[in-house]
């Protein structure tokens, strides 16, 4: 059965229905363009059919989008030719929505021609909002929960639909920006005030008919002679500064590392000097270029594709009842317990926050007060929900209100012996099928796990810091965790609405396995006379969020110095980073522990504001006259990173490699890009990878060594998707 249906009333105005089989909300594919362009040809050739209306069959929404499988598999599916055969695709979309934009107008003189209009329930993105783009009017329902907008950029492609060229010629660049370069979506008032909506109404069925109905005028404005770009070409004046701001700011936002926004720039620049079909021809070439660089259909693939399969569970253990959390105990009312119990709280879970005294308890809960009157002055929330959320959060130092409670979550000091106690305490009040977790970030879940009588209840459950804004949460399974306990962290991290990644506990679990190493590299350049300003820019230039020197600032050096205490007292012998401690022990005496004591690698003013690097690093370690070249600290710093995402794999550490990469951009911005740090391996391919690593090794020790998996995967011709995902490999 067609997505697409229609049915022409008395009126002879054809009704074109969207209502994607098997989806609550409309996604179009291959055959939806087939279906709709039979239906478009019958409009335009039927003298009995005076115009259409296209809407959808979903309530509340018109359409999400293009099936963002099918775009990752685009450039496979493309032929022996790909980038001809993209582009061919491509063109025939294009054709299909001129043809509705032309509707059988005379090409010289704009006469004659068929009105259709788009009648959107409401949320419209992608080519969901592209289509009605094409469309000569659009009206949409008042539904202020509806979005408008065309996220493409957000997955490293851009929209490649006409969207493009429709927007920029519709409200000019300097307008079209936030929409385009941001992927900002809109309420439909805010879309109609905004010029890319035309009307809000109750019933937009039935305004659309009456006007399809009303014989209008349907020629668009860029087919017209003499139209003029708004806010002008760029030729003229101000299109001119438009172009030459935006260029800055797009190179200046992505360090030119995402494809997709300089091709979208391109293609608005370029176009906007050409006559509309040339435009869209040149906008077809660009993402035919996008689609072509691996890095589209790799952040499509991490970035929504298998961050959405985790979310729904994709490493749920079968067969286990629904373990969604009523009742949360949180221990420890500090930084961490105090966003625990917020997130919890917003979800509709009830919640006992622990400290040892009322205050700090307390000082928890005001931490979510807080939160919550920023969000009502930004109107992102009313009194009445913070009141609300507020009313569910129990701030005591009574364990006695533990009672009830299905999960507890321990946020007290990194101490195992205050972690212990915690936790027998805990357990003498709450029922027998409570399951606990730890936030610790250090140390060994199967050790601390020794504190109860039921391990296989005891699970690890690791937030990021800032816990409301990160979005990924690491579950690590103890040595005796048992499938309950998985089960329940998973669907809390579900009500929460964050990622989870679930990992065997080992030292520094996943994560910080592989953030420390990043750190440690950079302060190892630093001690080697690398230029400190070309490490933090390589480190930016290829797409980290934070180099490795303002990132150990950020999570302050006397973290770093007890972190570095800890592990060499466990590993004895084997601690390899004494280079680094070098570095972190002298910044540790020299006062410098980061943004927290307003001095670090970098300095800051009396505000906290971040300003230059510390000039006094040179003195202690000069810089040395030759410096490495860009490649090679780039290739460090995020080779650091991958091997030990690879190791982790080795290890069963991790056990799927969508975890290794959707966790790595989620929880530490690893080059998102990439598609994370096993994805950013397929694409240089193992063959180099292995060649690259032995050269680092040579140079730099033994920390850069060719793990095995590696090896085999060259040896074999294989990427870690065609190994471990044959299903979804996108590349
Ligand atoms: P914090 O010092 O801000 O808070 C700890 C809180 O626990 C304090 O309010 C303290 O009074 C309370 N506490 C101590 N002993 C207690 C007891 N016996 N009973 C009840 N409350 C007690 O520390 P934090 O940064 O929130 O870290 C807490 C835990 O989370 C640690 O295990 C840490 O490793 C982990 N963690 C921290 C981060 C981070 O970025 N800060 C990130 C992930 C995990």
């Amino acid at each position: 059965m067609s997505d697409f249906s229609m049915n022409v009333d008395a009126d002879g105005v054809a009704m074109i229905t969207w209502d994607t089989q098997g989806k609550s909300m409309n996604v179009m594919n291959e055959q939806g363009f087939l279906d709709l362009d039979k239906m478009i040809d019958q409009v335009l050739s039927d003298d009995a059919i005076k115009g259409a209306v296209i809407t959808s069959g979903k309530k509340g929404s018109f359409a999400g989008g293009m099936d963002l499988n099918i775009i990752a598999k685009m450039k496979d599916m493309a032929g022996d030719n790909p980038a001809k055969g993209l582009f061919d695709g491509i063109m025939d979309i294009h054709h299909l929505l001129r043809k509705i934009e032309r509707a059988g107008m005379d090409a010289k003189t704009n006469k004659g021609g068929k009105p259709i209009a788009a009648a959107l329930p409401g949320t419209a993105l992608g080519i969901g909002l592209e289509l009605p783009l094409a469309c000569h009017r659009i009206f949409c329902a008042d539904n202020p929960k509806a979005k408008i907008g065309l996220p493409e950029i957000k997955v490293g492609i851009f929209p490649g639909a006409g969207g493009t060229t429709r927007v920029s010629r519709m409200l000019g660049a300097m307008a079209a920006a936030p929409i385009l370069l941001e992927g900002k979506m809109l309420d439909p008032k805010k879309a109609k005030s905004s010029g890319l909506i035309h009307e809000v109404v109750d019933d937009p069925v039935a305004a659309a008919r009456e006007w399809v109905l009303s014989e209008p005028k349907i020629v668009k404005p860029w087919d017209e002679k003499g139209w003029k770009m708004p806010g002008g070409a760029p030729y003229h004046p101000a299109g001119f500064m438009t172009f030459v701001g935006a260029s800055a700011m797009v190179n200046g936002n992505t360090m030119g590392v995402y494809p997709a926004a300089k091709a979208l720039l391109s293609a608005v620049y370029e176009g906007a000097m050409v006559p509309f079909d040339t435009a869209v021809k040149i906008e077809a070439r660009w993402f035919t270029n996008v689609l072509m660089n691996p890095s589209s259909s790799a952040m499509i693939r991490s970035l929504f594709i298998n961050k959405e399969a985790l979310d729904k569970g994709a490493v749920r253990p079968a067969g286990v009842p629904d373990q969604s959390v009523k009742k949360v105990g949180v221990m420890g009312a500090g930084m961490m317990g105090a966003g625990i119990a917020l997130v919890s709280a917003m979800a509709g879970i009830d919640v006992v926050l622990i400290d040892q005294k009322q205050e700090a308890a307390d000082k928890g809960k005001a931490y979510a007060a807080d939160y919550f009157d920023k969000g009502i002055s930004r109107k992102k929330i009313t009194p009445e929900k913070k009141d609300e959320n507020l009313a569910r959060i129990n701030a005591t130092t009574d364990y006695a209100a533990l009672e009830g409670c299905d999960l507890i979550i321990e946020a007290v000091f990194e101490d195992p012996g205050v972690k212990a106690e915690v936790t027998k305490n805990v357990l003498k009040v709450v029922g027998d099928d409570c399951i606990f977790a730890t936030n610790t970030s250090t140390l060994p879940i199967s050790e601390l796990a020794k504190a109860s009588d039921k391990p296989d209840q005891f699970i690890g459950i690791h937030f990021f810091s800032p816990v409301q804004s990160m979005m990924l949460v690491e579950i690590i399974k103890g040595a005796e965790t048992g499938d309950r306990a998985t089960a329940k962290a998973l669907d809390y991290v579900r009500q929460i609405r964050k990622t989870p990644i679930v990992v065997n506990d080992a030292r520094f679990f996943y994560c910080n396995r592989c953030i420390i190493p990043y750190i440690n590299e950079g302060i190892r350049m630093v001690k080697e006379g690398v230029e400190p300003a070309l490490i933090e820019n390589a480190a930016r230039m290829v797409g980290m969020p934070l180099g490795p020197l303002q990132l150990v600032d950020e999570t302050s050096i006397d973290l770093g110095a007890k972190i570095a205490k800890a592990t060499k007292a466990a590993m004895g012998d084997a601690y390899p980073d004494g280079e680094v401690d070098e570095v972190i022990f002298w910044m540790f005496d020299e006062g410098r522990l980061g943004r927290k004591s307003n001095a670090g690698f970098y300095n800051y003013d009396e505000k906290g504001k971040r300003q230059g690097l510390w000039e006094g690093l040179a003195a202690k370690y000069p810089v040395a006259d030759e410096q490495p070249d860009l490649i090679e600290v780039q290739h460090r710093l995020l080779m650091i990173q991958s091997l030990e995402a690879v190791r982790a794999l080795e290890e069963d550490v991790l056990m799927d490699i969508r975890e290794g990469d959707v966790g790595a951009i989620l929880a530490w911005g690893f080059a998102p890009w990439s598609g994370g740090p096993l994805s950013w391996l397929d694409m240089i391919g193992a063959d180099y990878a292995v060649e690259r690593t032995a050269e680092l090794t040579e140079r730099y020790g033994d920390r850069f060594a060719t793990p095995q998996l590696l090896k085999d995967l060259a040896d074999g011709s294989e990427t870690f998707y065609s190994r471990f995902q044959p299903a979804i490999a996108a590349e």
